[in-house]
């Protein structure tokens, strides 16, 4: 697992729209860290920066006491999760699995323990032979988790994993997750903009309104003490 540092973070895109003016953040090593905040104000940017799938316009990002402001995305040690499962539909549960571990050319027998452990964290053991078209929604996302799971990340980053999947699966999945947090011992970054989900995952909560930050804090001190009445009316305090 690994601490995330985001010193003065501007991103301007190339239409010079400025949709992070100055943003620090530290994330800290091991939690669950929930960014919400309306669709828009920036939580899929600022995932992205720390990925390295989108560059900064200005400031530094430190990942594990590294400096990555300027490392590419497959060497940071970080694995991504998005909404859309983005499985390879010719291939198997497995071989979607494997798919990163082969190009990263390691050795078989490790390749096929990952494989099988991962399956085992996500209940996928029996689905190992279907390809994406013959699962659920659930089982999908599973499958894209257990792609990320198999590089052994330092930190997770989640960009509205459960959004298309229906009420009930949201419900199960969000225990799943809260589950493979703690079993993984690792640092999990998740994006939402569902404040049940933020309330129930988070061991802290990032508000963001637009490209900026409003308030940093445990689930239970953003409900009772709101600082600002954006972050009151967002996480539904009586206040
Ligand atoms: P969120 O994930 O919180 O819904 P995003 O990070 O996707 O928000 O987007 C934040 C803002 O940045 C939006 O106004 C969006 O239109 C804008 N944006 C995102 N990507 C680009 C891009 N490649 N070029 C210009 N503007 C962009
Ligand atoms: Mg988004």
């Amino acid at each position: 697992m690994a601490e995330v540092t985001l010193v003065d973070i501007e991103k301007t895109f190339r239409d010079n729209t400025t949709v992070i003016p100055n943003l620090n953040l530290h994330i800290e090593e091991g939690s669950f860290t929930v960014l919400v905040g309306p669709s828009g104000c920036g939580k899929s940017t600022l995932l992205r920066m720390i990925a390295g799938l989108e560059t900064v316009t200005r400031g530094s990002i430190t990942i594990g006491g590294r400096d990555v402001t300027d490392v590419e995305a497959s060497q940071r040690d970080i694995a991504m999760v998005f909404q859309s499962y983005a499985l390879f539909p010719h291939m198997t549960v497995a071989r979607n699995i494997d798919f990163g571990m082969r190009l990263a050319k390691l050795p078989a027998d490790q390749r096929q323990a990952k494989v099988a452990e991962a399956a085992r964290l996500l209940h996928l053991e029996e689905l190992l032979d279907r390809k994406p078209a013959e699962l659920s929604g659930g089982q999908r996302q599973r499958v894209a988790i257990g792609r990320a799971i198999v590089r052994n990340p330092g930190v997770f980053l989640f960009d509205e994993p459960l959004s298309n999947l229906d009420a009930a699966l949201r419900t199960k999945m969000r225990v799943e997750l809260a589950e493979l947090h703690q079993r993984l011992d690792t640092t999990m970054i998740y994006v939402t903009h569902d404040q049940i989900e933020a309330m129930t995952l988070a061991d802290c909560i990032v508000v963001m309104n637009a490209g900026r930050i409003e308030q940093v804090g445990s689930p239970m001190t953003l409900y009772q003490r709101p600082e600002t009445l954006f972050v009151a009316g967002f996480i539904g305090s009586p206040k």
